[in-house]
C-alpha cells in the first residue's frame, strides 16, 4: 500500500469535463458530483477487494463501496465467477427464472417476515411500490417518514425534512405536485411523542422508516423508538414499514427484525442484495403481498425485474456472507471506529462515532446524535478538509457529512490499520488548513 499523496487528477478531470457536456453536473446520480465536499471528483477505472483505482492511476481504500452494496469488496471472484457462467445462458429473458425463487428464499432463510417479495431493479422502486401498496391495504393516503431519511426519489417521498411536528409535507423538489407532497407528513427521527400525536390525528396508511439512519449521517434509534412505532402503528391501523435499502444484510445478520426484535409489516431492501448489480425488492407477509398484481389489484411490474444476471449477483454475494462472514466484518467495523475515536481525541477534536455491522458513521461533534438536526450541528467544514485529506491520501470516504460509511470482508487488519495511519495524518493536515 503506497502512501504517496494523490494530487495527480488529470485522466479524472478529462473526463468530468466530457461528462459535465453529457450530464447534469456530470453525472448520474447527484452525491457523485462532490457537491457536498467541494472540488473534482475522480473517475473510477478499477475495483479489487477493499481498492479502487482512479482514473489516473491512483489508489485508495474504499469505504463508500457503491453506497453499500459491496459486502464483499469489489470484484469478489465468487460473484465474477457466478456473472461468466450465467452470462453463457442469456442475460434476460422476461420470463420466469429458477434464481429468482433460489434468492427469494435465501432472504426468507434470514428475513422470515419476508413470506412474499417481489424483485425491482431500484430502491426507488421498491419504497415507491411500498407507498402504493400500503395505501391500497389500508385504504388511506398519508404516510409519515423522518427527516433525514431517504427512501428513494419517488414524488411521496420528497418531502422537505422541515422542523415542525404536525406540519403538512412541501414539496421539496419542483416537480413534486403539492398535492400529493401534502400526503406525506415528516417528524423528527426518535421523536415518539411526535408520532403518538400525528398518528391519532392523521390516518396514517404508513410509518416508514431508515431502522438505522444512513442518508442523514449514521444516526441510531433509541432502545424506544422502534418498539414504540411497532406499538403506535397497531393502536392506529398504520403499517410499520422498515426501509433496509442501505440496512438490509449489514446491521445484522437477519437485518433490523433481528437486531431491534421488531418485526415489521412491509420491508424494502436492495444493495447488498443485488451484491453490485441493480436489484432491490420489497415484500412482507403473503396476505399482504397478494395484493400486487397479477394476484391484486395493486399494479407493479418491470422489464428488467429478476434479472438473471442481477440475481446470480445476489445469489453469490449473500451465499459468501455467513453469519461467520458477517460477524468478522463487524469486528472489522468495530476496530475502524474505534481507532478513528481514539485519533480524534488525540488530536482533541470534538467526535462521534458509531458503528452496527458494517454499516458505520462519523460526525465531527460531541455527544450523540438522534435527529438530523443533531447531525447539522456537526462541523461540516472540517469534515470537508478532513474529506479531501483522506482522499489525498488513499481512503476513500462519502464525499459528504451526511451519508453513512460501509465496510467489507475483504478489508482485513492490514486495511484498518493503514486506514487509521492515514486518516491520522489526515485529520493533523485538515486541522492545520
Ligand atoms: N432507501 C434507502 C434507505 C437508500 O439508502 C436508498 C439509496 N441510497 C434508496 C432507498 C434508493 O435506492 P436506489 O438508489 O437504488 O433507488
Amino acid at each position: 500500500v503506497s502512501n504517496s499523496l494523490r494530487t495527480n487528477n488529470t485522466r479524472s478531470a478529462e473526463i468530468m469535463a466530457r461528462a459535465r457536456g453529457r450530464f447534469p453536473g456530470g453525472v448520474n446520480s447527484p452525491v457523485r458530483a462532490f457537491r457536498g465536499v467541494g472540488g473534482e471528483p475522480f473517475v473510477a477505472a478499477r475495483g479489487k477487494g477493499a481498492f479502487v483505482w482512479d482514473a489516473d492511476g491512483n489508489e485508495y481504500i474504499d469505504y463508500i463501496l457503491s453506497w453499500g452494496p459491496l459486502v464483499l469488496g469489489h470484484a469478489p471472484q465468487v460473484v465474477l465467477d457466478a456473472l461468466a457462467k450465467v452470462m453463457q445462458d442469456g442475460t434476460s429473458f422476461g420470463m420466469p427464472t429458477e434464481r429468482e425463487v433460489d434468492l427469494a428464499d435465501m432472504i426468507a432463510a434470514r428475513m422470515p417476515h419476508l413470506e412474499m417479495v417481489r424483485f425491482t431493479s431500484s430502491g426507488t422502486e421498491a419504497a415507491m411500490s411500498i407507498a402504493r401498496l400500503a395505501r391500497a391495504i389500508t385504504k388511506r393516503e398519508y404516510i409519515l417518514k423522518f427527516e433525514g431519511c431517504y427512501h428513494g426519489h419517488a414524488d411521496a417521498f420528497l418531502v422537505r425534512a422541515g422542523s415542525g411536528v404536525a406540519t403538512l409535507g412541501l414539496p421539496d423538489s419542483p416537480g413534486v405536485p403539492e398535492a400529493l407532497a401534502k400526503l406525506t407528513l415528516t417528524c423528527a427521527y426518535n421523536d415518539l411523542e411526535a408520532v403518538e400525536k400525528i398518528a391519532r390525528e392523521v390516518p396514517l396508511a404508513a410509518i416508514m422508516l431508515e431502522p438505522i439512519v444512513g442518508n442523514g449521517g449514521y444516526i441510531e434509534p433509541t432502545a424506544e423508538f422502534i418498539p414504540g412505532l411497532r406499538r403506535i402503528a397497531d393502536e392506529t391501523g398504520a403499517l410499520l414499514v422498515f426501509d433496509e435499502v442501505m440496512t438490509g444484510f449489514r446491521i445484522a445478520y437477519g437485518g433490523a427484525a433481528e437486531r431491534f426484535g421488531v418485526t415489521p409489516d412491509l420491508t424494502a431492501l436492495g444493495k447488498v442484495i443485488g451484491g453490485g448489480l441493480p436489484v432491490a425488492a420489497y415484500g412482507g407477509k403473503r396476505e399482504f403481498m397478494e395484493h400486487i398484481a397479477p394476484t391484486g389489484p395493486v399494479y407493479q411490474a418491470g422489464t428488467l425485474s429478476g434479472n438473471p444476471l442481477a440475481m446470480a449477483g445476489g445469489l453469490a454475494t449473500l451465499g459468501a456472507l455467513t453469519r461467520e462472514v458477517h460477524d468478522g466484518i463487524t469486528a472489522q467495523t468495530a476496530n475502524l471506529v474505534q481507532g478513528m475515536r481514539d485519533i480524534a481525541a488525540r488530536h482533541g477534536v470534538p467526535f462521534t462515532a458509531s458503528h452496527s455491522g458494517s454499516m458505520w458513521g462519523f460526525f465531527f461533534r460531541d455527544g450523540v446524535v438522534r435527529t438530523f438536526e443533531d447531525a447539522k450541528l456537526s462541523d461540516v467544514s472540517l469534515f470537508k478538509r478532513f474529506f479531501h485529506a483522506a482522499r489525498r491520501r488513499g481512503v476513500s470516504l462519502a464525499p459528504s457529512a451526511f451519508e453513512a460509511a460501509f465496510m467489507s470482508s475483504a478489508h482485513g487488519p492490514a486495511e484498518i490499520a493503514e486506514t487509521l495511519n492515514r486518516l491520522d495524518d489526515a485529520l493533523g493536515a485538515a486541522l492545520a488548513e
